[in-house]
């Protein structure tokens, strides 16, 4: 259901369309790939709706996984620079 924002740690409702940004993932039942009425099963296709508030969008895009699920991935930034892990050496 879109009542809120997709990223769990967001409690951002679910207001407007123009807001944020939708997603839209076709859900293809596994079982019926090799259907006999390819008709019946275009018919059955369902589409499912994602929301991410302007906050996540920016940083998360939704991508829909082999197994149908749907994964939050940190969006490659072009503007800040993620300061990189450094390793701490030992200095024995
Ligand atoms: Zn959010």
């Amino acid at each position: 259901m879109l009542d809120k924002c997709l990223n769990p740690e967001c409690s951002e409702p679910f207001l407007y369309l123009h807001v944020g940004r939708l997603f839209r993932f076709e859900r293809q039942p596994h079982s019926n790939i090799n259907a006999p009425e390819p008709a019946a099963v275009l018919g059955r296709n369902s589409w499912e709706f994602f929301w991410l508030c302007e906050n996540c969008a920016s940083r998360y895009t939704l991508l829909m996984q082999p197994d149908g699920t749907i994964e939050m991935v940190a969006r490659p930034t072009k503007k800040t620079v993620a300061p990189r892990p450094q390793k701490k050496r030992k200095s024995a």
